[in-house]
Parts: structure tokens; C-alpha cells; sequence
């Protein structure tokens, strides 16, 4: 079977699954515990963190590990909201985001907070000047993800990290799961930003929460104080070290990793073109290891099962995000036709996948596309 379902999780590294077991065996002690083993193991985690930072080129950031980026998400913005609920009430968030942040955002609505949901312009892209007029005294909390899980469109994160100086009281959190290993991550104007290991060949139940000031957040988990008061339990240093291991080697494929990338929607953008009928969703411009796209009048599950038959595993769309609305509320956000949304598919990609698979790929849409070419809207 081929594997196009990265943006969903990636196969770990064999290098990040034995530091994880290496650890386990030889370093299972408690870090906290203040007998020799116990030190040993606190300065393992120790330098997972400075690893990190090195590799992210940080500086006086607070790296707080958590079980992916669902945790971080909720640890930051549930965090930041009643840290700074005395300042003023006003968060702002979009449509696009990922449910670990939408009902994040929901909650705090429920508990008194004002939310305002930024225009989204016909690319995916946050409205710029929509967020300007948004703005105000009152405003303690801006989110927004780098890239988008569904469609790979980048946000304009620095433009809005240059509205935000004007209003140096809000918290701005950066979702930035589906970026590391594909763009950059730098801190610049953001306040906290969350990652998910298992996104970049690293492990389920690993995550973190990189943080410009400690103080900014109020701790969601309270206990024994580990993680610097923020995240109390005892540390997974297992799970820490091969982390650490786990950013390394996507940083160090990083480039390489996005001219390949870019190749395989290139050409996969190419091949479409002469199949009337399909269309692409995913802006030309987004991060090229999602692509998007659709056959109006068939529905994503019968192409994920027509996929399925080729030997190629993908991702639907169109399932249920929410228990409000029975079509993608993201793809709805985007502004994207009913019959663009149900019928549409996302293929994602990461370092494992070769041209070669792309070949086997393009051999099987030809089939999928004979055998449902009569249902579709031309
Ligand atoms: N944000 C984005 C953009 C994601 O793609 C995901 C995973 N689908 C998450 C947050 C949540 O990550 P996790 O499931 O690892 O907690």
C-alpha cells in the first residue's frame, strides 16, 4: 500500500522509535528524583531542551513538553485567555483552524469571553485588513495556524505579528503542527506556538509548547510543578529525548525535503490538468506536502475506497466537522462549492515518499478516474 496520508500522522524514524526504547531501558528513573539515576535522567531532558533550541535556533524561550499539540493548544490559549482576562475579554481566531483551537475558542465563549472570527479571503488566507479592524484595547488573545491541515495554504503570520505591535498586550499563538520540517519556525512577534512529533516522523503522545514569557499563561494542569509549573506529571524524558532527535532530522531534511515536495505537486498539478472535471482546492502557492482536490459529484469516501482498491491510502475531506453542519466547515470558510467540498480528497507526502510513488499514483487515478468519470459535474 502507499502511504498518502502524512498530514494525518508519518511513519516514526527508526533513529527517534530506539532512542525512545534506548531511554525507556537504560533511563527509566524519575528526573525528579534526587538520587544519582534521577540526576542522570534530569540532565538527559535538559539536553533535549538545549537540543532543541539549538536546532530551532531559539533563545530565551520556555520549551514545555506535552502529549502533541491538542495539549499545547489548549495549555496556551486556555492559558493565555484567563491569564489575561483582567486586561480586557476580546480573542480573536478564524474558521481555518484546527478543532484543538476552535473549541478551545468555543469554551472560553461559554465562559463570558468575546470572540471574533477574522474574514478569510478566496485563497484561505487570513483577511488582513479584516484583523486590523478587529483590533482594539480590548483584544487579549490572537491564534492562528501556519499552515492549513486540509488545504497546506500558508498564513501571513509575519503581517499579522506587524498589526499586533501596535497592541503589545495580546497573546498571539502560532498552531504551527503542519509547518516544522516543511517552513521555518521562528519566533519573532509570537508568544507561544504549538508542535505535534507524530507530523514530522516522530512519535504519537508528543508534543510541545514553545513559550516567549512563562508568566504569560495561567497552568491548566496543576500538581507537583514539573514543566516549570505549567505541566505537572511526572516527565516522559523517553518521549522528550526522542523528540528532540525527531526536530533534528526534520530540520536537517528541511530543504532538501521541500524541493522534492514541490517537484511531486508539480507534477501531480500537471497531470490533473488533463483530466477534465477534477480541480484542485489547494492554492498554487500552499505548502506543497498537502494537495487538495476534488471530483465534483462523486463523494470523497467512494474515491478514498476507489483509492483504497489501488492500493493507495488517502484522506476524505468531507466528513463531518462538526455536529452543526454535514459539510467541511474549513472548506465552507474558504468559500469552496457543496459539491467541490463532498467530493473532495487530500493527498500529503513526507520524506518517505519518492517519485517513483508518485508514478504509482498517477497510474492509479487514471483508473479511479475511468471508473467514476460518468458521475462527475464537468
Ligand atoms: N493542529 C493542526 C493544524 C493539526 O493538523 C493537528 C493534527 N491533525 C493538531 C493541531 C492536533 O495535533 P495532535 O492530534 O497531535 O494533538
Amino acid at each position: 500500500m502507499l502511504y498518502f496520508d502524512n498530514a494525518a500522522t508519518t511513519k516514526p524514524d527508526a533513529s527517534v522509535l530506539s532512542s525512545f526504547m534506548k531511554v525507556n531501558e537504560k533511563f527509566f528513573y524519575n528526573p525528579n528524583s534526587p538520587h544519582e539515576k534521577g540526576q542522570e535522567v534530569e540532565r538527559l531532558l535538559q539536553n533535549a531542551r538545549d537540543q532543541i533550541k539549538s536546532t530551532l535556533k531559539l533563545n530565551d524561550e520556555t520549551l514545555i513538553f506535552t502529549s502533541g499539540a491538542t495539549e499545547s493548544n489548549n495549555m496556551a490559549l486556555k492559558g493565555a485567555a484567563h491569564q489575561k482576562k483582567h486586561f480586557g475579554r476580546t480573542i480573536i481566531t478564524s474558521l481555518l483552524e484546527h478543532p484543538s483551537v476552535l473549541e478551545v475558542m468555543r469554551e472560553l465563549e461559554r465562559e463570558g469571553f468575546i470572540l471574533k472570527y477574522v474574514n478569510v479571503t478566496a485563497e484561505g488566507g487570513i483577511d488582513i485588513e479584516h484583523l486590523k479592524s478587529l483590533l482594539s484595547n480590548d483584544v487579549i488573545l490572537v491564534t492562528c495556524m501556519q499552515v492549513n491541515n486540509i488545504m497546506g495554504q500558508i498564513q501571513p503570520i509575519e503581517e499579522i505579528v506587524s498589526c499586533l505591535k501596535a497592541y503589545p498586550k495580546v497573546h498571539f499563538h502560532v498552531d504551527a503542527v503542519q509547518a516544522l520540517g516543511k517552513w521555518p519556525i521562528q519566533m519573532a512577534g509570537i508568544d507561544s506556538l504549538s508542535l505535534s512529533g507524530h507530523k514530522f516522523n516522530g512519535l504519537k503522545g508528543q508534543g510541545l509548547l514553545i513559550l516567549k514569557n512563562l508568566h504569560q499563561i495561567y497552568p491548566i494542569i496543576q500538581g507537583g510543578g514539573q514543566e516549570f509549573g505549567l505541566r505537572s506529571g511526572t516527565v516522559n524524558v523517553a518521549s522528550d529525548v526522542a523528540l528532540a532527535k525527531a526536530i533534528r532530522l526534520a530540520e536537517d531534511h528541511r530543504e532538501a525535503l521541500m524541493q522534492t515536495l514541490t517537484d511531486f505537486t508539480r507534477a501531480l498539478r500537471e497531470m490533473i490538468q488533463d483530466y477534465p472535471g477534477v480541480v484542485i482546492n489547494s492554492p498554487v502557492d500552499a505548502s506543497p506536502h498537502i494537495l487538495n482536490m476534488a471530483f465534483p459529484g462523486v463523494r470523497g469516501e467512494v474515491l478514498v475506497n476507489a483509492f483504497s482498491k489501488q492500493g493507495i491510502m488517502i484522506s476524505t475531506t468531507s466528513a463531518c466537522s462538526s455536529k452543526h453542519s454535514n459539510v467541511n466547515e474549513v472548506l465552507k470558510a474558504m468559500n469552496i462549492s457543496v459539491s467541490n467540498i463532498l467530493g473532495s480528497i487530500r493527498l500529503s507526502f513526507d520524506r518517505h515518499t519518492t517519485m517513483q510513488d508518485i508514478e504509482t499514483f498517477k497510474a492509479a487515478f487514471h483508473q479511479v478516474y475511468r471508473e467514476v468519470e460518468e458521475l462527475l459535474e464537468k
